[in-house]
């Protein structure tokens, strides 16, 4: 029990996670952060502190890396490893670890703590509240329609399509879950982790999410000009994005609405789809009518991509 504290300690893990770290990290690991502390040491330093050989911490260190228990920094061309972040290391178990074996009530915990951090992390949303719309720093900037992340594949340099961290942490839908696309080299890391796709494998992908009601954010804004580096797709209810920004009122602002749906109700057939598929209650249907509020509209496009009758348009705003 010492062990799993003193590795939650230096690790930032909340406590309510302590019991459960060992899904997160091995006891070797865990060992290994607690001997290294808040420090930043070369691998030689490590190796002396834990009386092995300098090849053997090698090994470990850069497994330990590769999980996002240790970050690696080069500086003067020397290397140097210090203790990661449960924030980050959770990012990357949920994707690509068991997640699944926590127990749900945990996972749904987790996922609060999460979601908070995420709050405290990004001061995207600040700088849109105060009315500074230098979102940059975040990749999802924009609402696209389909045709435009269509257009952004085309030209895309590499793609590479990964597992989505707010559905993984919040599950609270069923939609599928391999949906974010990375554009950019350059977002590409050694621990990146996901698999390559072909423009037609990506196109293919992003219009069977287009056809299951997930919305399509990214960036940069400036995409035409400097090349599209991240495309996510989105629902309602999991999207930290998309939760953040109607916790905090920046509906419109960020992500950024560029469009806005136009109902035509002479052609309306009274399906009742665009109601059951829009997330933000813009249409409703009582069984004999269709209501449409144009405020509530966050112009993603979702509902006018399977109207039957053709009675929704995108119109810019
Ligand atoms: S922003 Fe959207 S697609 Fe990206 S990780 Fe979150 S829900 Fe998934
Ligand atoms: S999806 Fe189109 S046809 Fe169906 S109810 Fe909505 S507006 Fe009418
Ligand atoms: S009404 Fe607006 S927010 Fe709702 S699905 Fe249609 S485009 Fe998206």
């Amino acid at each position: 029990m010492q062990l799993l504290e003193d590795f939650g300690k230096i690790f930032e893990a909340p406590q309510f996670i302590w019991p459960y770290l060992y899904f997160f990290a091995t006891e070797q690991e865990m060992k290994l952060v607690v001997a290294m502390g808040k420090e930043s040491l070369t691998c030689r330093d490590i190796a002396f502190r834990l009386s092995t050989s300098e090849e053997e911490t090698r090994g470990i260190l850069e497994e330990a890396y590769l999980r996002y228990i240790l970050n690696k920094e080069s500086k003067d061309s020397t290397v140097y490893y210090s203790a990661g972040t449960f924030y980050k290391r959770l990012n990357n178990f949920c994707l690509f670890g068991n997640f699944y074996v926590i127990p749900k009530k945990i996972r749904k915990k987790l996922d609060e703590w999460c979601f908070a951090e995420y709050l405290k992390r990004n001061d995207n949303f600040k700088k849109v509240i105060a009315a500074e719309p230098e979102y940059d720093a975040c990749h999802n900037e924009w609402i696209f329609l389909l045709h435009e992340v269509e257009e952004m594949i085309d030209r895309a340099s590499t793609i590479r399509v990964l597992p989505c961290d707010c559905k993984m942490l919040a599950d609270n839908c069923d939609h599928s879950r391999e949906i974010c696309l990375y554009f950019a080299p350059e977002l590409i890391s050694d621990r990146t982790g996901g698999r390559e796709l072909t423009k037609e494998e990506a196109k293919e992908l992003v219009r069977k999410l287009d056809r299951e009601g997930l919305m399509h954010t990214g960036g940069p804004p400036d995409w035409r000009e400097k090349g599209p580096s991240v495309v996510c797709n989105c629902c309602g209810c999991c999207c930290y994005p998309f939760r953040a920004a109607k916790k905090l009122g920046t509906k419109g602002k960020w992500p950024k609405s560029r469009y806005v749906a136009e109902f035509d109700r002479e052609k309306c057939r009274l399906c009742g789809l665009c109601a059951k598929r829009c997330y933000f209650g813009a249409f409703t249907f009582d069984g004999n009518e269709i209501s449409f509020n144009p405020e509530l509209c966050w112009g993603c496009g979702i509902c006018a991509g399977t109207c039957s009758g053709k009675a929704i348009t995108m119109a810019e705003l």
